[in-house]
């Protein structure tokens, strides 16, 4: 708890840490001096810090330091204050932001704080500027509350962080279970690093994290968006997938995927979601871009999919169904999870192409293959075959139509043209008899 805080920190001198100035961004180095040589303290803190230890390379590099967010725009030119809920100085080098904090207090224990809590327990705001010690018990994990002293290249070590990298562990500062109330959304940043890092979560905090999981239906739409994000498209998607239906926190995200899920039959719609999360993380792995709009489409294939066919069943054309579909099932998902529009009109887009696609086998297939959304549309086809669903023959179909000829296509289009090509308009909707492996 925090009363029963210690009051030292404990400094691991540079001799005993694996933390080299080389692996240090440049600008990161060069912010920290100019704010040490300007008189202020100044520490690489957070992820940087903690994936520097693990000998990983860090995503980005955090600074935390005694100077306001003013005084750092002081020292920098390229200085920009961001942020509502945390002023924040971003100084920009090109391309790289290095994030700027100033020492935040714990809100609780200072006079005329502006830290407002509501009903809940959710923290609103707090910007209350404390000291290195108090920046650091307000932080979520040990592992991530660790300081790099730009001073005298120590790292120093307020909560127990260093023995709980060593021993691979989540572990809250504080009590999880309040901590998780305050910001519900360190819930999921829980499950992100121990899949990113293959830590294993505490467990006092594994127990908060299955009876609150509840909360994060309290969290603003739009940051649950930006978490899915780190969730699930970078790089980490299959573990992090199986840890948040492991803790029971996925269904808050995706209820309509987490129905879905819970009928499954033959591992489907598992299967398909675990090979779009795969297919993600191996196009990251070799630095491929990857698009939210695809894996949201395939988040939520099958309650769209069950939908339209309820719509189909009432004898709607099955482009429309789609439509539908996908328009009520986005809008329920929107109110969770707020995917922006310009990725959800392409998911819809997908969906809508899946019905294009099985029909467009005969004298359209030329059209359709110009058109711009026939990747990202072919290749959702690809990974439902490969998932088990009845579309195998189609998507073998397209494959050849792409590799053909001129003249080969003609034969193609021409032998699904006429009486034949009717019967084939669609492939059976029903669920697949057998899941792929
Ligand atoms: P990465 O950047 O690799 O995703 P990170 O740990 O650096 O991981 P950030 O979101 O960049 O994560 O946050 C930087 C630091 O700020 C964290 O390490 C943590 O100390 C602190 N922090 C971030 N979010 C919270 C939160 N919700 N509650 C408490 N502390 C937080
Ligand atoms: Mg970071």
């Amino acid at each position: 708890m925090r009363g029963e805080r210690p009051t030292s920190a404990r400094i691991i001198p540079r001799a005993e840490h694996g933390i080299s100035r080389s692996n240090i961004s440049e600008y990161a180095l060069k912010v920290l001096y100019r704010l040490s040589q300007g008189g202020y303290e100044a520490y690489l803190v957070g992820g940087g810090v903690r994936d520097l230890l693990l000998g990983r390379e860090p995503k980005d590099f955090d600074v935390a330091t005694d100077a306001s967010p003013e005084e750092v725009r002081r020292l920098f030119r390229n200085c920009r204050i961001i942020g509502r809920r945390f002023r924040l100085a971003h100084v920009h080098f090109g391309r790289e932001i290095i994030e700027v904090a100033t020492f935040r207090g714990l809100a609780e224990e200072s006079e005329g704080n502006d830290k407002s809590v509501s009903a809940n327990g959710i923290v609103l705001r707090d910007n209350v500027y404390g000291t290195l010690e108090e920046d650091a018990w307000r932080r979520d994990f040990t592992v991530n509350a660790l300081y790099y002293n730009i001073k005298d290249f120590s790292v120093v070590d307020y909560t127990g962080g260093m023995a709980d990298l060593k021993a691979g562990r989540m572990r809250m500062i504080g009590d999880p279970a309040q901590r998780f109330r305050e910001d519900p959304v360190r819930m999921l940043r829980a499950v992100r690093f121990a899949a990113k890092l293959g830590f294993r979560i505490d467990p006092q905090s594994e127990r908060a994290i299955r009876e609150l999981g509840y909360l994060l239906e309290e969290v603003a739409s739009a940051r649950l968006f930006d978490e899915s994000l780190k969730l699930l498209l970078t790089g980490n998607g299959v573990g992090t997938y199986e840890l948040l239906r492991h803790y029971r926190l996925f269904g808050h995200l995706f209820p309509d995927t987490e129905l879905a899920l819970a009928e499954e039959q033959d591992n489907f719609p598992h299967t398909l979601l675990l090979n779009a999360l795969e297919n993600t993380d191996a196009r990251i792995a070799r630095g491929q871009p990857v698009t939210p709009a695809f894996l949201y489409a395939a988040l939520l294939w099958e309650p769209v999919r069950r939908e339209a066919e309820l719509f189909e069943r009432r004898k709607m054309p099955s482009i429309q169904a789609m439509q539908l579909a996908g328009d009520a099932v986005v809008a329920r998902q929107v109110k969770r999870v707020g995917l922006p529009k310009r990725f959800s009109l392409q998911s819809r887009e997908i969906w809508e192409w899946q019905e294009r696609l099985a029909s467009g086998v005969g004298g359209r297939a030329f059209k359709l293959l110009e058109q711009k959304r026939f990747r990202a549309a072919y290749d959702f086809l690809l990974l439902r075959a490969k998932s088990g669903e009845p579309v195998q023959e189609l998507a073998n179909w397209w494959s050849r139509f792409q590799e053909a000829d001129e003249a080969q296509r003609q034969t193609m289009v021409r032998a699904n043209s006429g009486g034949g090509a009717r019967k084939r308009r669609r492939p059976p909707r029903k669920r697949p008899a057998k899941a792929a492996t």
